[in-house]
């Protein structure tokens, strides 16, 4: 029998009582990982995680994460151990250290089992772009739908029970987007209050650390592990850290918004229904519930000005990868040459072009109308976002108009559709806001979520709102099981 389908929580009790080793733990994930048919993994560290086993110690029962297994995202530097994000640039890297995320939870006991895929560099949003093609999503044993990205390998590994919880990275919304079509938990809290160092870079402006659970309480002790200062990282916060698991079941704030004008770019009928159905449920829970307007021109802007600024930001960030300092080098006569022909073979299409979008929209002739332009956009919609936050204690509306898409999808992209409801989550890493996506229902036997968003380090409140839905809804601990 598996007990990887359990929560952190469930699993602490299981190995308290002894019934089930540290050991067995790994010795499952890494049979489910080598089985896995999704293309989670970039590398299963199995030597790694056994070694890891051997050294841990008594059990310590004030450790939920004792011996838990668990998964990153190929983005995070984790000394020794291969880490490529995804892209054939960085072929054959290896990390002489490790990303604070990463050595905060091996210190913590917990145990890592593999790096998982994403879209090459942490850039899309459909778990294809990656050097080793489409990851699947667990939920579609067909194969035909996308998990979503770009933390695809991490959100697949977690719902396909091969892991408890797992490491994402969200700069747009590739924790909070694959999530709902996982049926998962995915959390991204405040930019500033997980230490991004050792994390590979994509816009350093939006660059959120993010994790895929199964539950709330499982989200709330890892942001209790995963918190606080690191003078690694110039960017994380002084703020103190909040009690997440103690303080999850106090009572908290109960006004939630819901943007009108997200809501009615949705077509999916079913999803309206569910959501207003879960609204209903809210309100007779003790609620306030109120649709609240935005400005559909503001809303429309949330993606083109995304990809303005993270372009410019990725390509700055991504000049590094040279062909010198690590990872893939082409022969060339020159620094020039060898530049050139490294990144013209280690990058795929769709990096290649946003570094030319990034490129242009920096280009002294054109930053006032591109980069300028948009981040002038940026502080537009934070504005009126935290003009809705002063009323509310939360935004909440459907994370996607969809479940998870077919990998043949073509959006109309410039629908209300595609530009609001299938972009909004991104209007939380413009503002650095708190935010978290849990399941609210199914519909063809694919999960959909909601996303929660709240103020800056009100993770607190969010969790509390999240775990109230996530009883209303009665969705927790979803996973496909597979073969056991
Ligand atoms: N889908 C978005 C993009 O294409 C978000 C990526 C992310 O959050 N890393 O860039």
């Amino acid at each position: 029998m598996g007990y990887l389908h359990l929560s952190i929580t469930e699993l602490h009790n299981l190995l308290k009582e002894g019934t089930v080793t540290p050991k067995q733990l790994v010795d499952e994930a890494i049979a489910k990982a080598k089985a896995d048919n999704n293309n989670c993994f970039e590398y299963i560290m199995e030597k790694e995680a056994y070694e890891f086993v051997d050294k841990l110690g008594d059990f310590d029962d004030s450790n939920p994460l004792w011996g838990i297994p668990f998964a990153i995202k190929d983005n995070y530097s984790t000394k020794d151990v291969p880490t490529c994000a995804s892209s054939n640039i960085l072929e054959g890297y290896v990390p002489v250290f490790s990303s604070t995320v990463y050595q905060r939870l091996i210190d913590r006991k917990a145990i890592p089992i593999g790096k998982t895929t994403l879209d090459e560099l942490a850039m899309g949003g459909t778990g294809t772009s990656g050097h080793k093609g489409k990851t699947y999503n667990p939920w579609d044993e067909t194969h035909k739908h996308q998990i979503g990205g770009s933390s695809c390998g991490s959100a697949s590994c977690v719902a396909a029970s091969i892991v408890p919880f797992s490491i994402g990275s969200d700069t747009g919304d590739s924790v909070r987007k694959p999530a709902s079509y996982g049926g998962l938990v995915g959390m991204k809290p405040t930019w500033g209050r997980i230490s991004r160092y050792g994390l590979l870079p994509f816009a350093a402006s939006l660059d959120h650390v993010g994790f895929f659970t199964r539950n709330v309480e499982d989200s709330a002790i890892l942001l209790d592990v995963l918190a606080g200062r690191d003078g690694k990282d110039f960017s994380s916060s002084f703020e103190p850290v909040d009690k997440y698991e103690e303080d999850l079941l106090k009572p908290r704030g109960k006004r939630i918004a819901v943007i009108k004008e997200i809501f009615d770019s949705i077509t999916n009928e079913e999803i309206k229904k569910t959501f207003i159905n879960t609204l209903n449920s809210l309100k007779n829970a003790g609620f306030t519930v109120d649709f609240v307007n935005f400005d559909v021109k503001l809303l429309r802007a949330v993606y083109p000005s995304y990809i303005v600024i993270s372009c410019a930001e990725a390509t700055s960030n991504n000049a590094n990868l040279d062909g010198i300092k690590f990872g893939l080098r082409e022969s060339g006569e020159t620094y020039q040459d060898v530049t050139k022909n490294t990144r013209t073979k280690g990058f795929s299409e769709l990096i290649k072009r946003r570094f030319v979008i990034g490129s242009f929209s920096l280009l002294r002739e054109n930053q006032d109308v591109l980069f300028r332009r948009a981040q002038k956009a940026r502080r537009l919609i934070v504005e009126e976002t935290n003009r809705i936050l002063k009323d509310y204690d939360a935004i909440y509306c459907p994370a996607s108009p969809t479940t998870a898409p077919l990998f043949e999808k073509h959006a109309d992209k410039l629908s209300n559709e595609y530009l609001i409801a299938d972009n909004w989550l991104t209007i939380a890493n413009f503002g650095g806001l708190p935010s978290i996506t849990l399941p609210i229902g199914f519909s063809d036997g694919l999960p959909f979520g909601g996303n929660l968003t709240s103020s800056p380090f009100k993770e607190k409140d969010l969790f509390a709102i999240a775990s109230c839905l996530e009883d209303i809804t009665g969705l927790k601990n979803l996973s496909k099981k597979g073969e056991e």
